[in-house]
């Protein structure tokens, strides 16, 4: 069969699109085969906020990303810094210490080059002020190791990949789903059969990189290996990552590696659709628990809303949630923290009520009046004095109650109270194959699948129980750009 093209990359999110452009730029042609159609682009990366998680030594790291950060702008903000090392130290602590070294020490380091390879491609940046910042002082102070977003978000980070992509020639086919990798005789990724609308075919190149997603989209396969009640999650983005690529490579002989029984999830509206909406992307999750306490319908409490920043708790508790009865909990807020609610919490389509007494609220939201009263006044009578801080952890907490709430602990006793109904999101699997320092594929031996690379969600071994927000684009852009390379030059070392 005739060689269609140097390199076929499945998928078109954030890690396909890092992973095509590094390929253009090593000199390959490059075709990008993407199942969703062209109106519903760009995979969950397009459902983001487009926060990026990367290291950087202070101001001038930062001017690097964003050059057009004026004067005043400059007097106004306080970045501090995030180094190599806490990065990799936050990593570890929320993985519980299982994050593959080498692939946490690859996006460790290659976290701030690759998005200055972005920049330089025309991408623009932002920092992070709306959901990462507080003002202290007369100052904007950033916090939790998270200071800069894509233009636009989600769908700006998309839109830019998608016109640079085009603009450096890249093509890309929607509605073509791969489904199945060539193998040639040598045992050598040899491309790709895709279904189309047309019917199916058979892709000729010299490499493949998979940079398709996970399989959060797929019921049957959360049931099968995140456990049962799983296929009951709503699934935060697009309903197309459903594990195929993982399916293909495991069919080719490919290792798996990583939390296979994991994933991300966060606290989502319970009135959110099964799958992600393009108009309201992300802001059917609710992130300010920090500043309240969460309840399930019985009135009880069932994690410490203030265990860490938010950043490193969000990607766990929506497993707690799904555990809960009827998978459904409440956040509730006075009004002294309102102010420091996200805008996702002024959206029309949330699902909440408020109330001048907790008893009322409780019967708006359908909770167990009597014993959320309850829990209110033992957790306002836990209380301890202290000052509270958002931007740091304040060790403002309670004692004597379980759990425990560790950080930010303010009493709720002052009316208007509000409270919002929330369920389990999916966000992503942590479940994937494993991969060398090159991105290539490994074989369950161990040894390289020639030909064969792969980069985003559906790489293993860097997320284990939990996930520090912002590292998703981050580890999708640094293995895309990594498995691009990797793929254009064994193509042109053949010739
Ligand atoms: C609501 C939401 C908010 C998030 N916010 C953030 C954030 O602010 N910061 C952050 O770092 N991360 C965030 N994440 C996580 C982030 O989305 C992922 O880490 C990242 O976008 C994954 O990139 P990817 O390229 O691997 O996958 P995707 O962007 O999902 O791309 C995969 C693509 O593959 C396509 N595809 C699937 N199967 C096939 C097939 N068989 N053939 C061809 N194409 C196929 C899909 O249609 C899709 O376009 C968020 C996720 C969601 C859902």
């Amino acid at each position: 069969m005739a060689i269609t093209c140097d390199v076929i990359v499945v998928g078109a999110g954030n890690a396909a699109l890092c992973a095509a452009l590094s390929a253009r730029e090593g000199g390959a042609s490059v075709l990008v085969l993407e199942k969703a159609p062209e109106y519903f682009r760009g995979g969950n990366t397009y459902f983001t906020g487009g926060a990026i998680r990367c290291a950087y030594n202070g101001l001038d790291d930062i001017k690097a990303l964003i050059p057009d950060l004026s004067a005043e702008e400059e007097a106004s903000i306080e970045v501090g810094s995030y180094t190599q090392a806490q990065y990799y130290d936050d990593l570890m602590r929320v993985t519980e210490g299982m994050s593959d070294p080498e692939l946490a020490q690859a996006l460790v380091s290659r976290s701030h080059p690759t998005l200055r390879w972005l920049r330089s491609l025309g991408l623009r940046f932002v920092l992070l002020y709306g959901r990462q910042s507080f003002k202290v002082g007369d100052k904007h102070h950033f916090w939790g190791g998270l200071a800069v977003e894509a233009v636009g978000g989600g769908k700006g980070l998309s839109d830019q990949l998608f016109d640079v992509a085009q603009s450096k020639g890249v093509t890309i086919r929607y509605e073509s789903k791969g489904i199945k990798l060539l193998v040639d005789r040598q045992g050598k990724t040899s491309g790709v059969t895709m279904q189309s609308p047309q019917g199916l075919e058979d892709i000729s190149s010299h490499a493949v990189v998979l940079a398709c997603g996970g399989f959060e989209a797929n019921a049957e396969m959360r049931a099968r290996y995140l456990g049962p009640g799983w296929e009951l999650a709503k699934v935060r983005g697009v309903p197309y990552n459903t594990g195929d690529g993982l399916r293909m490579a495991l069919e080719a002989g490919a290792q798996s590696h990583g939390h296979w029984s994991g994933c991300h999830a966060v606290a989502w509206d319970l009135n959110a659709p099964p799958t992600g909406d393009r108009n309201i992307t992300d802001l059917y999750q609710k992130h300010s628990y920090p500043f309240g306490i969460i309840v399930n319908i019985d009135g009880r409490r069932f994690v410490d809303e203030g265990a860490d920043l938010r950043n490193y708790t969000y990607a766990k508790y929506g497993r707690e949630i799904l555990y809960q009865p009827q998978r459904t909990a409440f956040q509730i807020f006075d009004d002294k923290v309102k102010h420091l609610l996200r805008d996702e919490y002024r959206i029309p389509q949330c699902t909440m009520v408020g109330a001048d007494t907790i008893e009322e609220l409780a019967e708006g939201l359908d909770i167990d009046r009597d014993s959320l009263v309850e829990t209110v006044r033992r957790f306002n009578g836990a209380v301890q004095q202290g000052e509270f801080n958002p931007t740091i952890l304040d060790g403002k907490k309670t004692v004597g109650i379980d759990p425990p709430k560790s950080n930010w602990a303010l009493p709720i006793d002052t009316p208007p109270y509000l409270g919002y109904a929330v369920t389990c999101g999916i966000t992503f699997t942590f479940g994937g194959l494993r991969i060398n320092q090159r991105a290539q594929v490994l074989n369950t031996e161990g040894a390289t699948i020639p030909g064969l690379y792969a980069a985003g969600e559906l790489v293993g071994g860097l997320f284990y129980h939990n996930y520090p927000g912002g590292a998703g684009l981050m580890a999708g852009s640094v293995f895309g750009r990594i498995a691009g390379d990797s793929a254009a030059k064994d193509t042109r070392g053949r010739g």
